[in-house]
């Protein structure tokens, strides 16, 4: 299977050409560094992504407080996170990177705000 994507690793965006066979890559074309053999591998392999998004608050100035897994955390999993997202509420201040949900979902990754709300 032949499979295009685009690398996000630098501003570059190399257009990195893949051949893929059982489920690893046997070519790879069009990365002017290792960094994008490294990407093709982890997008093909594991697929991890940043979870940016927001958070219900309660008593708070604003309605909705900003936060993002402070890690990728599997593209396969960003579904059932935003579930467990939707259950959340903020009720008390939080500064901008304070620990939200430590180890959100048991996958080592904190879900941390990303600004200051009082
Ligand atoms: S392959 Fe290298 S140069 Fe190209 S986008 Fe990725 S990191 Fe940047």
């Amino acid at each position: 299977m032949k499979k295009e994507i685009i690398c996000i690793e630098c501003p570059n965006g190399c257009v990195l050409s893949l051949e893929i066979k059982d489920g690893e890559i046997v070519n790879l074309e069009g990365n002017k560094c290792d960094k994008g053999k490294v990407y093709a591998v982890s997008e093909i392999e594991n697929p991890v992504r940043v979870l940016t998004t927001t958070v219900m608050s309660e008593g708070l100035s604003v309605l909705m407080v900003p936060v993002k897994t402070r890690e990728p955390i599997p593209k396969s999993e960003l579904l059932n996170a935003m579930e467990k997202i939707r259950k959340i509420k903020v009720k008390r201040s939080v500064e901008a990177g304070e620990v939200i949900v430590r180890n959100f979902m048991g996958l080592g990754v904190d879900l941390v705000a990303t600004r200051s709300v009082s």
